[in-house]
């Protein structure tokens, strides 16, 4: 295991008494007005969760907080480093592992402390070698995780919340409501448990698992640039990419972060009607503000964001909307990443044919939007894009 690198204490969150988003019983059921998404609310949430914690997290605290943390136990300030070993080099997940300490301290830290990092519950592997987790906290919330190799390479996708609020039709996490937001620790353990399991580096990561990132910017971007960090899993900072709704002030936000992290948003319609209807809870962030955020991005950052479109049978893959996504795209710097929708069960919400991605390529092409085709991998364990769903976990 990697060397943790976390310097700051957060703590995390307690379960959350969030209203779940609503559930649609069809492309129009939802009332957008009950989505309570957005990034002020988002963070003011996370700050007054962290207050409501009774023990504290090891894997979260620095060197100096352990041994201020231990000074309160009546501890002496060399345990410290006999601890982070045991956290951080072995990893260990319970204090009765830890052989070196008499068996008082490691009640009394049991008591006191918890361990962070993840225990996982449930896995399933798919025939294209991809694995999905369902990882538990401490606190018995969990998330899915997914490790894909290829080659000598390791892509992740990790989950930035258990559940979301946005309440997109066409995703899973969006219909099955929302917990809590998970803390920086709790995002960086899902890839370090990822990367441990599979016994070989990440070679890269997208935080696009359930969860909107930049309704919990904070934390994802704490977790980004430990995942980046040389003393945490070394993954270079283009090669970390997080994935937006659209959320213009988490935009905004990353323009002005140093790294070169990359960035996906998730368009699915360039037709106002058809994304408010698509996509609830970025209602008030129109298409226009979209647009202007993302040719600030490009202009500050020089990088090019990718725009995901899910192609939904007779909802976004019609002439019009192409056009629509044409006038969108053309002319600025972007990659077009298009999926045929990956149904979900009981939805009325279909995959396009293969010849409407195939039309929307070659016309976008055409005006010189780089574009491709993304091939689902995990499908058979539903972990491909939007099927990470929540479930309890067995305590
Ligand atoms: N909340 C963030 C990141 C998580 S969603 C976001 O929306 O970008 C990860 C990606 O999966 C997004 O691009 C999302 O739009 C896409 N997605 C969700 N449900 C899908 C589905 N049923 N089929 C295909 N893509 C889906
Ligand atoms: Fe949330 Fe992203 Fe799913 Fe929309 S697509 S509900 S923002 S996880």
């Amino acid at each position: 295991m990697p060397e943790n690198p976390r310097t700051t204490k957060t703590k995390s969150p307690s379960a959350a008494d969030t209203p779940a988003a609503p559930v649609a019983g069809g492309i129009c059921a939802i009332d957008s007005e009950t989505v309570v998404a957005t990034y002020d609310a988002a963070k003011e949430d996370a700050k007054s969760a962290k207050t409501s914690r009774a023990k504290v997290n090891l894997a979260e605290l620095s060197h100096d907080e352990l041994v201020e943390f231990l000074g309160t136990l009546g501890e002496p300030a060399f345990r410290a480093k006999q601890i982070e070993d045991w956290v951080r080099s072995k990893n260990v997940r319970s204090f009765d592992e830890m052989t070196n300490l008499s068996k008082t301290l490691r009640a009394k830290l049991s008591e006191a402390a918890t361990l962070g990092g993840v225990t996982e519950v449930a896995r399933q592997e798919s025939v294209d070698g991809s694995r999905k987790y369902l990882v538990a906290f401490d606190d018995g919330t969990s998330v899915e995780c997914v490790g894909m190799p290829h080659g000598d390479k390791l892509s992740t996708c990790v989950s930035t919340q258990a559940g979301c609020r946005m309440g997109c039709l066409f995703c899973a996490t969006g219909q099955s409501g929302f917990t809590r937001n998970l803390t920086a620790d709790e995002i960086y353990a899902q890839a370090a448990h990822i990367a441990q399991d599979f016994g070989r580096r990440i070679t890269s990561v997208v935080l696009m698992g359930q969860g909107e990132p930049f309704a919990n910017y904070d934390a994802t971007l704490e977790a980004m640039r430990e995942m980046n960090s040389p003393k945490g899993l070394g993954i270079g900072a283009r090669h970390i990419t997080v994935s937006t709704c659209g959320i213009i002030p988490g935009i905004r936000a990353l323009s002005q972060e140093p790294e070169q992290f990359g960035l996906a948003v998730s368009l699915h319609s360039a037709v106002p009607e058809t994304r408010n209807t698509l996509m609830p809870g970025v209602k008030k962030y129109s298409l226009k503000r979209l647009h202007d955020a993302m040719k600030n991005y490009t202009e500050k950052t020089r990088r090019r964001p990718t725009y995901e479109y899910a192609m939904i049978r007779g909802i976004n893959d019609d002439d019009a909307s192409l056009d629509a996504l044409v006038d969108f795209c053309a002319g600025t710097l972007c990659h077009v990443n298009l999926i045929a929708l990956n149904h979900l069960p009981g939805s009325k919400l279909e995959p396009s044919d293969p010849a409407r991605l195939d039309a929307f390529v070659k016309r976008l092409s055409s005006v010189g939007v780089e574009t491709t085709i993304r091939q689902s991998r995990g499908a058979d364990i539903d972990a491909a894009c939007g099927q990470l769903k929540q479930r309890k976990a067995a305590k």
